[in-house]
């Protein structure tokens, strides 16, 4: 007979739509069953329409709590308790915790891929980096990465409805942390060789490069990367992007979105258990 759901078992959720393509439950329901710890994690289609009643239930229900995917990560703030400061200063929200009927947003986004760097053996701090992006994944790193010590970080998008998005986390850095923050426009190819030049680490923080943009990138050819160029990806899927393909023909040392993806799990799994994941182990499960 399986016992691993009992009627003590605790549940953790995950709301977003589309959410069908996550491998999150995957990965926290492997780290319960490896710590032998009473949790289950399932994902809920729900999307800003339902996100309030959501809410409700999740506290009716008293869930442990709650990740939070898009479209609802800039949403949430509205019918939670509190928001953690880098939750706050992010304007997004990955992780609700149900402190005894308290919820508690949190991002874990950022945290996670500093955490994947450091990991990597990637050190940014008090130096320079130039990121594209301007959305969720982008804003929680840029933020991280500026409060943790990055000195300087040059920002690309496109002038689309997330421009002004950057504006304001341009604005969020240079006034709340040490780090000098600049925006730029995508489109301006010669800034963006001239930015990448002078940077120790370049991030994609966009869905480039992966479905419905798999095969594609915003870099023109090979010259504007050189092999002692750090060169990261947020898209994990695939593992590696025409981005990162390129870098890695130069010669660059590269990490994919996947020890994000891990750590921001981890970050979130400790804020509901009280205990990081079995890093090792997930390494091995998740093939990273
Ligand atoms: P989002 O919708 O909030 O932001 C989208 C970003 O992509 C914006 O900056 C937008 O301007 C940019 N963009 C859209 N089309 C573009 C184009 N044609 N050229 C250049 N830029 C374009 O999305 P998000 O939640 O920030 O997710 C972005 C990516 O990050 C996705 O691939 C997602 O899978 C990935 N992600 C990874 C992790 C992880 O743990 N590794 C976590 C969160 C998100």
């Amino acid at each position: 007979m399986e016992k691993r759901i009992t009627g003590h078992t605790e549940l953790i959720g995950l709301m977003a739509y589309p959410i069908r393509h996550t491998s999150s439950p995957t990965m926290h329901n492997e780290a319960f069953r490896t710590l032998g710890y009473d949790y289950a994690y399932l994902a809920f289609e729900v999307d800003n329409d339902t996100l309030e009643d959501a809410v409700k239930g999740l506290r009716a229900l008293k869930l442990k709590g709650s990740n939070v995917s898009m479209p609802n990560k800039t949403v949430i703030h509205k019918y939670l308790d509190e928001i953690s400061p880098a939750a706050a200063l992010c304007g997004a929200v990955n992780t609700v915790v149900n402190n005894n009927g308290k919820l508690i947003g949190h991002i874990t986004d950022g945290t996670g891929y500093m955490q994947a760097l450091k990991e990597d053996g990637i050190d940014v701090i008090g130096k320079k980096m130039t990121i594209v992006g301007a959305g969720g994944a982008a804003t929680a790193i840029e933020i991280q990465a500026a409060l943790d010590g990055v000195n300087e970080i040059s920002i690309f998008n496109i002038k689309d409805k997330f421009w002004e998005n950057a504006i304001e986390t341009v604005k969020k850095i240079n006034e709340n942390t040490l780090c000098k923050a600049r925006l730029y426009d995508l489109e301006d190819l010669d800034k963006l060789k001239e930015e990448i030049a002078d940077s120790y680490l370049f991030t994609n923080a966009t869905g480039m490069g992966m479905k419905p943009l798999e095969g594609k990138t915003y870099i023109p050819d090979k010259s504007f990367f050189r092999p002692d160029l750090i060169v990261t990806d947020v898209v994990y899927s695939p593992r590696e992007t025409e981005m990162l393909r390129m870098a890695k023909e130069v010669g660059c040392k590269t990490m994919n979105g996947l020890g994000m993806m891990l750590f921001q799990g981890s970050a979130a799994f400790e804020l509901w258990t009280g205990q990081p994941m079995p890093i090792d182990h997930m390494k091995e499960f998740l093939e990273i």
